[in-house]
């Protein structure tokens, strides 16, 4: 396995961290728990080969594994695992994911945009069916093929492999739960580049660690407490994202947040906390729109 040790902030790049989780005895038995429960064994080895350390950045309070496995192994690790309890798994958005791209359809529709849509790191395609279903035409990205494979009566495209959707350029590309899962999320907006149109949408959600952080000592069980998967879960999420460090993040990665009198008219309880986020922690949010700025993007239609 090739490890990656993360030492400046995925997010901000600042360079200063406090280590906020170094495990004991009992945690590393923990780990074993959840490589067992979960994983059928599959990261028995690894607790030799990272040091389950969490690190807190001290600028932006982004919260990140400080070792890091490879693309293949965590590959390996996502195929390996299995449904934690037994409930039969979702397959059919729900009323607020239709809602939510509803809203996002109308809204792009309004502005005279066509709408094809590429949900990037589609998973299970719930996100991709909702976006469907309100009228986007989509595109779905997923290279986890075990995640796609029972996936049937579609009414959109799946490719697993980026390369597949080379010379396509979207109006919206949706990351729904995305960024907290990949080593590097400064380089996955990059790499989105070139499917952008100039004016194309960014809609971005991930978890949001404040809250996670602000209730409870969230390190006490970690990494696993026997029943379900924890916010930082190794190797899973590895990282917690703040409304700060998510918007200096893709501010880093070229892009700004849109605040134009019609998106803040169309989402003005999310364009408020996202802005007020920054002071009152309390109310953050980390969702957010985002517009390519146009340095990023050279000429292009
Ligand atoms: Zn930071």
């Amino acid at each position: 396995m090739n490890i990656s040790t993360i030492e400046a902030c995925p997010a901000c790049e600042g360079g200063g961290q406090t280590q906020v989780f170094t495990p004991d005895k009992e945690a590393k038995s923990r780990f074993m728990e959840l490589s067992s429960v979960k994983y059928k064994g599959f990261m028995d080895s690894w607790l030799e080969d990272l040091d389950m350390q969490i690190m807190k950045c001290n600028g932006c309070g982004h919260i990140y594994h400080h070792t890091q496995p490879d693309f293949a192994s965590l590959s390996g690790m996502y195929n390996a695992g299995v449904q934690l309890k037994q409930v039969e798994p979702k397959l059919y958005p729900d009323s607020n994911m239709i809602k939510s791209m509803y809203r996002l359809y109308r809204f792009t529709a309004a502005k005279g945009l066509p709408t094809q849509l590429l949900d990037y790191g589609s998973g299970n395609c719930l996100w991709t069916t909702a976006a469907s279903v309100v009228g986007f035409q989509v595109t779905a990205y997923e290279p986890n093929i075990k995640r796609i494979k029972n996936i049937a009566n579609k009414n959109f495209t799946i490719v697993q492999q980026l390369s597949e959707l080379n010379g396509n350029r979207f109006d919206v590309i949706n990351l729904e739960q995305v960024l907290e899962h990949t080593k590097d999320p400064y380089e996955l907006l990059r790499g989105l580049i070139p499917y952008l149109k100039s004016r194309s949408l960014l809609r971005i959600a991930v978890p949001n660690i404040h809250h996670h952080v602000r209730n409870k000592d969230i390190w006490s069980m970690f990494p696993f407490d026997g029943a379900k998967m924890h916010i930082m879960s190794p190797y899973e999420h590895l990282h917690g994202f703040t409304n700060v460090s998510l918007q200096l993040l893709v501010k880093r990665a070229g892009f700004a947040l849109d605040l134009s009198l019609a998106t803040c008219r169309a989402y003005p309880l999310n364009t408020f906390r996202t802005i007020m986020g920054k002071l009152i922690p309390a109310i953050s949010t980390t969702e957010c729109l985002m517009r390519p700025n146009s340095d990023i993007l050279g000429t292009r239609p």
